[in-house]
């Protein structure tokens, strides 16, 4: 299980095919992408190996901007409405998510009764609760913000809006998850590991801090919106 994400001037969808790959040692039921391209957000996601996600794309798959996942269930049969991403209600936003929210019902109870799911996973609600508090006339940062501040458990969230090719909104709880840098590109992985073949520059990033990452722009902040700035290293580790 993990996550990948891509911002930069290629395209994304076989960077992110080769970073899952680099993430399966950590154990997977199934495997999905998203890219946003100029006709919204395009989803691929399929039970099974990474091979399979990889030929159900074929020739589809379009876009310089995008996420990825690698699941292995904890809520939810692994299936193919179970696999990550997970979109909200108006498909707006699009989110893959690491680890295990322990106050989902509750969240569900208190602010999404209306809300259908699609999937039986802990991870849906987090885009139904971004998508419901931006409804709410948050904006996406605020919201995304907000979101996080409810959850209890551990996280590594990639997230994507369709209406913007240009951001990636990426949060971390007690999962691991790195920003790796570049020249004009940025990525986002659970393990260098998955990224050494776009760049060996990363910035970690700490327990309740959200990243706004642009293909030339990483701005890290704290929960309650306060700036932190922190230096990248290099990783020695070879791909
Ligand atoms: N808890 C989430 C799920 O079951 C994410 C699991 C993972 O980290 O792969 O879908």
């Amino acid at each position: 299980c993990g996550i990948v994400g891509y911002i930069g001037d290629d395209q994304a969808k076989d960077i992110l095919i080769k970073g899952l790959q680099k993430l399966e040692y950590r154990g997977y039921d199934s495997a999905g992408i998203a890219l946003v391209n100029d006709n919204g957000v395009e989803l691929h996601k399929e039970k099974g190996r990474i091979a399979s996600l990889e030929e159900a794309i074929g020739n589809k798959g379009i876009g310089t901007t995008g996420i990825g996942h690698t699941r292995w269930a904890t809520h939810g049969a692994p299936s193919k409405e179970n696999a990550h991403p997970h979109q909200s209600i108006s498909k707006r936003f699009t989110l893959v998510h690491n680890g295990v929210i322990e106050n989902y019902q509750q969240l569900k109870r208190d602010y999404l009764q209306d809300v259908d799911l699609a999937s039986e996973t802990d991870t849906e609600i987090i885009v139904q609760l971004v998508e419901s508090f931006a409804e709410k006339g948050e904006n996406i940062d605020e919201a995304f913000r907000h979101t996080l501040g409810l959850l209890h458990g551990s996280y590594a969230i990639a997230l994507i809006d369709n209406e913007d090719d240009e951001t990636i909104y990426v949060g971390k709880n007690k999962s691991p998850l790195l920003i790796g840098t570049g020249d004009d590109v940025n990525v986002v992985a659970s393990d260098a590991m998955a990224m050494l073949h776009i760049t060996k520059e990363f910035v970690e990033i700490m327990d309740q801090e959200v990243v706004i990452v642009k293909k030339d722009n990483v701005q890290i902040r704290k929960l309650d919106g306060t700036e932190v700035t922190r230096d990248s290293f290099t990783t020695d580790i070879d791909e």
